[in-house]
């Protein structure tokens, strides 16, 4: 199947108000490319490099999510142009980003990654670390930064019930902080193993790679 299959496919499947993010990290700008002719225009980048090259090289009016756990030294090199910052999980990246924000005289809009996972290799902050961060003086003075909402990531299992059980979880959270941030509306969670359980569960958003370009090969 083509790449253009692929994504007619996923999007049919998609209900309204579901954005997909392809996610491209690995794959050549010939695919993106291809999918771009497609009608896609939202794509998904987990290092910085590899996202400022692509950025540089394909049509601009893609826009581009940073989807990867993110080192605070790299986000300079992509304050000028990130749509979306899915993975922010601290107060200092997200001072650092506000910070390089500022620069380009923009805002640049962020998700809080939450840990939902069972495995504490995903990064993510609980519910304690959000309610500090968005209580901080710190937080409440940025400008150049806006919430738009949650992002995280279930466990690799074939456990259905358990990711179900965290995408529940993580829906949830979204709903008591809608409560506080009413402006916030993207509620990202479901890859490419597990979207269909994420949207049952309240996803707004989802971040699907190898349903698309097929699976990655790692150098
Ligand atoms: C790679 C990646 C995805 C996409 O994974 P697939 O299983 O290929 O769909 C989604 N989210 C994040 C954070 C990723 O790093």
């Amino acid at each position: 199947m083509s790449i253009k299959d692929n994504l007619h496919n996923i999007k049919s499947e998609l209900p309204e108000g579901v954005t997909l993010v392809a996610v491209s990290k690995t794959k050549p700008n010939g695919d993106i490319l291809e999918a771009y002719e497609a009608g896609q225009r939202v794509f998904g980048e987990n290092k910085v490099q590899e996202m400022v090259q692509k950025w540089e090289e394909l049509p601009k009016d893609i826009e581009w999510h940073m989807i990867g756990h993110l080192q605070r030294n790299k986000v300079k090199y992509m304050a000028e142009f990130v749509s979306l910052v899915h993975g922010v999980d601290s107060l200092k990246l997200l001072k650092e980003i506000d910070k390089q924000a500022e620069k380009h005289n923009r805002v640049i809009p962020c998700l809080l990654q939450m840990h939902i996972a069972e495995e504490d290799t995903k990064f993510g902050l609980d519910a304690t670390e959000l309610e500090e961060l968005l209580l901080s003086d710190e937080f409440k003075s940025m400008k150049n930064v806006e919430i738009k909402g949650l992002m995280g990531m279930a466990t690799f299992t074939s456990d259905e019930a358990q990711i179900r059980k965290e995408f529940a979880q993580l829906k949830s959270i979204f709903d008591g902080l809608q409560k506080k941030l009413p402006g916030i509306s993207i509620l990202s969670m479901g890859m490419s193993g597990d979207y269909a359980i994420a949207i049952e569960e309240g996803s707004t958003m989802v971040r699907i790679g190898s349903s698309i370009f097929g699976t990655r090969n790692y150098p």
